[in-house]
């Protein structure tokens, strides 16, 4: 069983302010300690599931120059791999050799979730909302629109008590869901200790990869169309002359394909 663990920093237990996962100082410090520990506690669930390959991608763009680099290489569970990404959805090679399941450990709520610790999606500054075929979707679906294009079922997300609604809403109940905090605004959470929230993901993600699966490979819908919502007028600027790309107002885009994959690729990159 091949597993594909997708993490990110914002919705690890222990984390709330973007200090914690912004690049440098001594909480960005703190935030990946506590990271690393979240994605070995998945990683260990799926080997103990019968895992024979656990590939992670770190998937948070820390700070300006949005480094894909985040987790503590040396402290990383040793059955495991992982990929450094120059750009977000630009890996895609695990899932293209094949994977049975992917893990989303880490996740955040979409842009404008009240409750949702430091929500935001993709730009958190840039991006007011995203929809899928009219479908408004956060990371959780970019993530999982990435897994069903290549066939592979999100099996498990872990994040605070917005997000795991948010999965569960997009994904369906037999998702596995692991509550890592309680969102009280969006940077202020009722947390349990890191140590609890990792024994519990571990045996999340062992039940979730144990027996046959219970949830489809998430896929949007064919053809595909994208939009995007900036928060500003000049977001938009840089889309005029893209094929395929419309301006669909002062400040949204509508990015059109004939599945997902070609849609996103046509405006993401
Ligand atoms: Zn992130």
């Amino acid at each position: 069983m091949r597993v594909h663990v997708i993490t990110d920093m914002e919705g690890v237990a222990g984390i709330c302010r973007w200090a914690q996962v912004s690049h440098d100082g001594a909480l960005y410090q703190e935030g990946r300690r506590l990271y690393t520990q979240e994605i070995n506690a998945a990683v260990r669930g799926a080997f103990s599931a019968g895992a024979t390959e656990v590939v992670v991608m770190d998937c948070h763009g820390a700070g300006e120059e949005l480094s894909f680099n985040s987790l503590i290489a040396e402290d990383l569970d040793p059955r495991c791999e992982w990929v450094v990404q120059n750009e977000w959805t630009e890996y895609t090679g695990a899932l293209a050799a094949g994977c049975d399941a992917a893990l989303l450990v880490g996740m955040h709520a979409k842009a404008g979730t009240p409750d949702g610790v430091l929500s935001h999606t993709v730009f958190a500054r840039d991006w007011s909302d995203l929809r899928f075929n009219g479908v408004s979707v956060g990371e959780t679906g970019i993530n999982a629109a990435l897994c069903g294009h290549f066939g592979c079922p999100v099996a498990m997300v872990t994040g605070d008590r917005a997000t795991c609604e948010e999965a569960r809403a997009l994904l369906g109940d037999g998702l596995a869901l692991v509550e890592t905090k309680v969102g009280l605004g969006r940077y202020s959470a009722r947390m349990l200790p890191p140590s609890v929230v990792r024994d519990r993901i571990q045996v999340a993600a062992h039940a979730a990869l144990t027996g046959p699966p219970r949830v489809e490979a998430y896929r949007p819908g064919r053809p595909c169309t994208i939009e995007v919502d900036f928060a500003t007028p000049d977001a938009v600027e840089r889309f005029l002359h893209r094929d395929g790309v419309e301006l669909a107002g002062t400040r949204n885009i509508v990015s059109r394909g004939a599945d997902w994959w070609e849609a996103w690729r046509r405006f993401y990159f």
